[in-house]
């Protein structure tokens, strides 16, 4: 018997698995993937937006707001990593500048810091942006995180603490019990008093099994990004048009990790489709063209495509279900619901899990984790000591991000263990790199096979069934 059934493991579920955590509750996280943060979370801009966009009076605006005034903390916390890029917000001409001076107003009202800059001074510190850029406005305190880092960290955390994580487990339906409900997928099923509904572009399918009179809808829009090598960096500042109805349009976003994503588009699309498209991408092309000149698109190394899970509310929506009491919907979190993720999960604490099952803090909770070790941002003095210990940090795996063996094996023993290459890929970044994987795949696969005690032929690219190989390789 659970106190919390959290569905789905995306930055809501596990940002509120960790708040869960520092009380006394038994809660656990059903998540249908592989891994934690493999839907929406895994797929988008990366921007801890300062909160000047969402309409007044919106959850948008008040969670963005403390959502981003919540993450310094949090990040030192968690020992993500984190950059501090500013966001230049682009007006070329002057019916665009009326709309900067409604951002500047919504910014002054919320106490969200920015400067002004003219085209010229904006061109100086940013020599790609299009010579229509008659002015600027810069909100100098916005970061850019790596978000699957920031819930995996989240997770690892609240499973320290006592959270129980299933993965690999798809709710597939809910039964409404006495007291609580009981909570199916193919193989169990989970007793609990409440459950959140944080299933992201599904919460509507999470919803349905409680409640047959849903008054909301949620539309998938995908939005399609080129990332482009490290090797080169054409901005320094997160750069926008300015924003119209159909959201905050293409950007060029400088990523913690040096490489520069353009995009992303909007399309409605069915589900859980993240290809990306050539037509999408091409608009995607001619977009960022509005803002920025002579972009090194050719450094391109990979595209992807994120969805965004819109509702018809143009908000998000948290709040009890009618007629099925500590059921809690989580839905519309489309951006910036990374950025207000921390409060987000804060108000579904203090509105209703505190209110109904009145739990008590436990002292004994820790708020961090043991950060790993990455051996490419240590002194070679510390390398040096390190790899005197563990020869292993001196074997070298992935060439392109600098990613040793024992790196690897790390995060295959972590509170989180990554299980698949793909989550590797994102624990230690083998992989994300130029050649993509093309070298040190094969070495990854076998390093997994070893720590886990399975078959190479067993290993999988991330979801089940997605093996590599379809026999033993010799080599
Ligand atoms: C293109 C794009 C750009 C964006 N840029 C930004 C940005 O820069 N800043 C910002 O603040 N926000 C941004 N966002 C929004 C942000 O990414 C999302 O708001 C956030 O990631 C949503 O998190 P989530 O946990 O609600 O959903 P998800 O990350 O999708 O998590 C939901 C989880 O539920 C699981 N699930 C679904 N159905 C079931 C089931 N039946 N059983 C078990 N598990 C299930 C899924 O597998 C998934 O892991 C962007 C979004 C997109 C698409």
């Amino acid at each position: 018997m659970f106190d919390i059934v959290i569905i789905g493991a995306g930055i809501i579920g596990t940002m509120l698995a960790r708040q869960l955590s520092f009380y006394h509750l038994k809660t656990a996280v059903v998540e249908r993937n592989s891994d934690v943060a493999d839907g929406t979370t895994m797929a988008n801009s990366a921007i801890v937006h300062t909160g000047y966009d969402p309409q007044d009076g919106t959850l948008k605006a008040q969670l963005n707001v403390q959502g981003a005034r919540m993450y310094p903390s949090l990040l030192q916390q968690l020992h993500c990593h984190h950059k501090t890029t500013g966001a230049f917000i682009v007006a070329c001409g002057k019916k665009e500048e009326e709309h900067l001076s409604l951002l500047m107003q919504r910014a002054d009202q919320r106490g969200i810091p920015y400067r002004v800059l003219t085209g010229q001074q904006a061109i100086k510190e940013e020599p790609h942006l299009s010579d229509q850029v008659t002015k600027v406005i810069d909100f100098y305190t916005t970061q850019v995180i790596y978000p699957w880092e920031v819930a995996l960290r989240c997770m690892e955390n609240a499973v320290n603490n006592g959270t129980k994580l299933y993965l690999n487990t798809e709710v597939t339906r809910i039964e409404k019990r006495e007291t609580g409900y009981r909570v199916h997928s193919h193989d169990r099923f989970f007793d609990t008093e409440m459950v959140i509904n944080c299933a992201g572009v599904n919460a509507p399918l999470i919803h349905d099994m409680v409640d047959a009179h849903r008054d909301y809808e949620i539309t998938p829009r995908k939005g399609e990004y080129y990332v482009l090598d490290h090797d080169c960096t054409p901005v320094s500042h997160i750069v926008f048009p300015v924003p119209g109805p159909a959201g905050k349009g293409v950007l060029a976003v400088p990523t913690v990790y040096g490489n520069t994503l353009i995009g992303p588009n909007a399309l409605e699309c069915d589900g859980d489709d993240v290809s990306t498209t050539p037509q999408g991408l091409q608009a995607v092309r001619k977009a960022i063209t509005k803002t920025l000149k002579d972009m090194p698109m050719g450094h391109n190394i990979r595209t992807f495509a994120g969805i965004r899970a819109t509702s018809n509310r143009h908000d998000f929506i948290i709040e009890e279900v009618k007629g099925a009491p500590g059921f809690i919907d989580a839905a519309g979190i489309e951006s910036p619901g990374l950025a207000s993720a921390p409060a987000i999960a804060d108000r579904i604490v203090h509105q209703f899990v505190e209110p109904r099952l009145h739990p008590s803090a436990n002292p004994q909770a820790e708020t961090t984790v043991q950060p790993p070790v990455i051996m490419s941002e240590l002194s070679i003095e510390k390398q040096n000591e390190m790899i005197r210990k563990n020869p292993l940090y001196g074997k070298i795996v992935c060439r392109c991000e600098n990613v040793s063996e024992q790196e690897i094996i790390d995060c295959i023993h972590r509170p989180v263990p990554a299980t698949t290459i793909r989550a590797v890929k994102k624990r230690v970044r083998p992989g994300m790199g130029r050649c993509q994987g093309g070298f040190c795949q094969p070495s990854v696969l076998r390093i997994l096979a070893r720590e886990l005690g399975i078959a190479e032929t067993e290993v999988c690219l991330n979801e089940p069934g997605s093996t590599v190989l379809v026999r033993e390789n010799r080599l």
